[in-house]
């Protein structure tokens, strides 16, 4: 009966088959937890209770720096900071679980490696500590970043006092550009990109009487609405806010005239769009006034002499008060000429005066150039022959008569054409020409005189101007007739200009509309 029944040897044999199937079990455990070790992408090492190394993975092998057999066998101080390695393995091998502290790894080629160090006791079937398992995790790359990061903190608060400093200079400029704002003496009004008044200075609310709440932010049509303010928005809309315009005359009350100019500021340079000047020119206005005044009183009181004395001197030279001897009346013709021309600059002045005053009243009548032209050319024939100039007079057939005040526009051509035959030198030419155009007429004056000095040539049209050349000439002149004329032809809607070279001849022209406004 000792033999097993078939039954049990049956169970044995299973029995078998499991052992045999638990040990290849236990071997491939074996396998896998060494092919971890070996695998591992974490640098670990086995160190024995007296803090030998027993054991390195070839992760710990590169991090490191030194091979298998440099390392096992060596005391771990070798390569981590000696008091802190220590400190570490006491707390393991007193069985504490995890302990983990940063230091440095003494690697045999590089600079020391900041790691985290974790090491865990390793135990025996007993239970009992044997060593511990070490790991070491490079902080190197988290480090550099950490570093980097404080780096661009660093930069970043750099760049940030930097700002502020911008900053406060700005703030600096813009409290001085402020300050010189508002004691402008001109009133400054700026208007934004969107039209709306960005700023009204204390001069401007002066001027104006209000106060800046009152339109500050508003837009154009709104401002327009405030009744004080209204006549500069009137202005403004009138040459549009996109132009330029400088020193328009604007009366505000009676006591207050000002000059309104627009500055235009370009795009992209701030979100100011224009700056609206406002400049009190009540004073001198007044004494501008007043100098008119003064002049047109004296001329005034110089005419009635002026003319007693051109109606003895002309009784002298008819003889009415007796026969003159040849000497005397060549005296007293001098004395004639030279009253005549007092006389010619006394009118000249009274005409400036009333041109400023606004008192050159027009009456206008039908008026035919050319023939106006004739009419003055024929008083000028002695002088014409005298000077022996080549003088030509060209009119178009159909010249249409135009509505013209015509004593003020003989006291305007006759200036231009004795301009003409003054300022050209003996044999010269002149040539007339009076054409109608299709919505004008014109009138070109042309000699080969002196012409003018270029540098002089701006001011030509205005008060008192005498060319530097004609001056040398010691011809006669006042300095007005341009002045004068270019008023009267302007005071009819025409336009009035000219082309000169000095020392080669002159072009003086211009237009009248054929419906003149006067
Ligand atoms: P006036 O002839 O009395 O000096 P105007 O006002 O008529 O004054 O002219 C101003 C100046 O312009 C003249 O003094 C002269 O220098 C210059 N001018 C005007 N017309 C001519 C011209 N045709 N040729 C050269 N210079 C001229």
């Amino acid at each position: 009966m000792n033999e097993k029944t078939k039954k049990e040897k049956g169970a044995d044999e299973a029995r078998e088959e499991k052992i045999k199937l638990l040990l290849e079990d236990v071997i491939s455990l074996e396998d896998y937890a060494h092919d971890l070790f070996a695998f591992s992408p974490l640098p670990i090492s086995f160190v024995s209770p007296v803090n030998v190394i027993l054991e390195v993975n070839p992760s710990f092998e590169q991090l490191a720096g030194y091979d298998f057999s440099q390392l096992v066998g060596e005391p771990i101080e070798k390569i981590f900071e000696k008091r802190k390695i220590e400190n570490l393995a006491q707390g393991v091998l007193k069985g504490e679980e995890v302990r983990a502290k940063e230091m440095l790894l003494f690697s045999k080629k590089k600079d020391p490696i900041p790691v985290q160090v974790f090491a865990k006791p390793r135990r025996n079937e007993e239970e009992e500590v044997v060593g511990y398992f070490l790991g070491a995790f490079d902080l190197s790359e988290i480090k550099k970043t950490e570093q980097e990061l404080r780096q661009s903190q660093t930069a970043l608060l750099n760049i940030l006092e930097d700002t502020e400093e911008a900053r406060k200079k700005a703030e600096q400029e813009r409290e001085k550009t402020s300050a010189i704002i508002e004691s402008l003496s001109d009133g400054i009004l700026a208007f934004n990109r969107e039209k709306r008044v960005a700023l009204v200075n204390p001069k401007a609310e002066d001027i104006f009487e209000l106060g800046q709440e009152e339109i500050r932010g508003e837009s154009l049509s709104s401002v327009s609405a405030v009744e004080k303010i209204n006549p500069l928005i009137e202005v403004i809309r009138e040459r549009g806010l996109e132009k330029e315009f400088s020193r328009v005359e604007l009366s505000l009350r009676e006591d207050l005239i000002v000059e309104v100019s627009n500055i235009v500021i370009p795009k992209g340079k701030g979100e100011l769009a224009n700056i609206i000047i406002v400049h009190d020119v009540t004073r001198e206005k007044v004494v501008e006034r007043l100098k008119t005044e003064f002049v047109s009183i004296s001329a005034h009181q110089l005419r009635t002499p002026l003319s007693a004395i051109k109606w003895s001197l002309k009784m002298l030279l008819d003889g009415d008060l007796g026969e003159l001897e040849k000497e005397q009346k060549e005296f007293i013709e001098k004395t004639y000429w030279s009253n005549e021309r007092m006389i010619n600059l006394v009118n000249s002045l009274l005409n400036v005066t009333r041109i400023e005053e606004g008192r050159f009243i027009y009456k206008p009548e039908p008026v035919d150039l050319g023939k106006l032209a004739e009419e003055i050319i024929r008083t000028l024939k002695p002088t014409i022959s005298k000077k022996n100039l080549n003088f030509s007079f060209k009119k178009d057939k159909n010249l249409p008569r135009l509505k013209l005040d015509r004593e003020k526009m003989r006291i305007a051509v006759q200036n231009i054409i004795e301009n003409a035959v003054k300022y050209t030198l003996e044999g010269g030419k002149v040539e007339i020409r009076v054409v109608k155009k299709e919505k004008e007429v014109e009138m070109r004056v042309k000699d080969t005189g002196v012409g003018i000095p270029k540098e002089q040539q701006e001011r030509i049209f205005t008060k008192f101007f005498r060319g530097s050349n004609v001056v040398r000439l010691e011809t006669v002149g006042t300095g007005l007739g341009l002045f004068i004329a270019q008023n009267i032809v302007r005071a009819h809607g025409g336009e009035m200009d000219f082309k000169s070279r000095e020392g080669e001849g002159s072009t003086f022209w211009f237009t009248l509309p054929l419906e003149t406004k006067v």
